[in-house]
């Protein structure tokens, strides 16, 4: 069974992330979406609150499981028999952050989990959970960047709506 780990902090889950996860699916038996838990983040969503979200959008994909993990990624992809991470690709800072991770985790584990890096879909270059939460601070126009069923925890979030 090939099984593959997409880890992040998903704080919101993107479209961009669900279009990684999507695809990933497709070529993979099981993938595990995990979120990190990181004490050295104060996130705008819980890890339960971001696992739950992630959970209802991705219900439809019948291979993907959501969980949460905290520590290393490799220890946690050990203890799961995890050979592969997968990540996305956006731009060239990205690919500079991602191959150091990549390199570092391939130390950590000596060899036993390998990074597979997707491009990000043009339409989705651009679109980060950062910026999606600076949009939604300034009631901004969240629809289309992240699944439904986010838009509106976003509104409850930040306590705004928009008309039709
Ligand atoms: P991090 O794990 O670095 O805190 P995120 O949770 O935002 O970052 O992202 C998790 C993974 O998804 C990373 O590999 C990131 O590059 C990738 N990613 C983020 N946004 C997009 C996007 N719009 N298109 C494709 N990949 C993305």
């Amino acid at each position: 069974m090939r099984k593959a780990v997409y880890p992040g902090s998903f704080d919101p889950l993107t479209m961009g992330h669900l279009d990684i996860i999507k695809r990933a699916a497709a070529n993979f038996d099981e993938l595990i979406v995990a979120v990190l838990h990181n004490p050295d983040k104060s996130p705008l969503f819980s890890v339960e609150e971001r696992v739950n979200m992630i959970t209802e959008a991705v219900k439809d994909i019948p291979n993907v499981r959501v969980d949460a993990f905290s520590g290393f990624l490799v220890d946690y992809a050990k203890a799961h028999d995890i050979q592969v991470s997968v990540r996305g690709l956006r731009t060239v800072s990205d690919f500079e952050y991602e191959l150091q991770t990549a390199q570092f985790n391939q130390i950590l584990s000596q060899g036993q989990v390998e990074t597979y890096f997707l491009a990000s879909s043009q339409e989705y270059g651009h679109l980060s959970s950062s910026a999606v939460r600076q949009v939604a601070k300034f009631h901004g126009d969240i629809r289309g960047m992240v699944p439904d069923c986010i838009v509106s925890k976003l509104f409850e979030k930040y306590q705004y709506k928009l008309e039709e």
